[in-house]
């Protein structure tokens, strides 16, 4: 299942681990019970175990996702450090990401607003309808662009490695990754990703993946954003 996402971007689902059902038999182990299907008291203690922030039975659940995004989003999705694996002491127990490489691969695709957003007076980060001169925002960002990615292009033609080159290039630059994460942790990315105050390009890809989860995992995803308003 892939979406497309702002004007060369995507979010893809490659695999996942689990279904509607995994959290409440996961959750049912107590008991030493089991569901073969799912039924209107599968909903209920569904919804009684997220009400009630009972989330390890949510993190049987997985998606393997690959995404592509500016640089400057991404950098903003990997401050969500919780994956998949919370219970070893090795270094990297928290992160499920795999990144492609500017030392091996030269970069091609850039992002470009289609229109270009006023600073908001009431909140420092965020931004709020659009400035008036807009064909000027426009010259000066491509100008910006163009003449980096142009500067990149000819280093690399004259043997600079790719490594060195792609310094100076700009976070609009599309980059590619695979992110695994469980259920729990996804829906704590839509929470705080696909709301007014986060970056509206990051919104973009909260509300793709929402659009996914709901694809997936139809029954957790419906009962979750009802309970937390999502
Ligand atoms: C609107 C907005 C603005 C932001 N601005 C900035 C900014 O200016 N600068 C900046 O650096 N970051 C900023 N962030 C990033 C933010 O601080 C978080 O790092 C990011 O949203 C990831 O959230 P998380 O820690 O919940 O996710 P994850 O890392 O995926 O963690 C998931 C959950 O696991 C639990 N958890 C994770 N680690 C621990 C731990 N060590 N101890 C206990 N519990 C843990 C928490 O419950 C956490 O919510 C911003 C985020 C948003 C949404």
């Amino acid at each position: 299942m892939k979406k497309i996402v702002l004007d060369k971007g995507f979010i893809e689902l490659v695999d996942k681990l689990g279904d509607d059902l995994t959290p409440v038999n996961a959750a049912r182990v107590s008991f030493d019970g089991f569901s073969e299907s799912f039924s209107d008291k599968d909903k209920k203690l569904s919804k009684y175990l997220i009400k009630h922030k009972h989330f390890s039975p949510f993190r049987h659940q997985h998606c393997m996702f690959i995404i592509k995004a500016p640089e400057f989003v991404m950098r903003q999705w990997y401050k969500h450090v919780v994956g998949i694996e919370t219970t070893s002491t090795h270094p990297t127990k928290d992160h499920a990401w795999n990144e492609i490489s500017g030392r091996y691969v030269p970069y091609e695709d850039f992002y470009e607003p289609s229109d270009f957003r006023k600073q908001s007076n009431d909140n420092k980060q965020a931004s709020e309808g659009l400035i008036d001169d807009q064909k000027m925002a426009k010259r000066l960002w491509q100008e910006a662009q163009n003449t980096s990615i142009s500067n990149y292009e000819k280093m690399l033609d004259l043997g600079m490695a790719k490594e060195q080159a792609r310094s100076i290039l700009p976070l609009t630059v599309y980059t590619k990754v695979w992110w695994t994460a469980s259920f729990q942790s996804i829906m704590n990315f839509i929470e705080l990703r696909d709301e007014a105050t986060s970056q509206i390009e990051i919104q973009e890809y909260a509300k793709a993946l929402k659009e996914i989860m709901m694809e997936t995992f139809p029954e957790t995803s419906k009962i979750w954003f009802e309970v937390y308003n999502q």
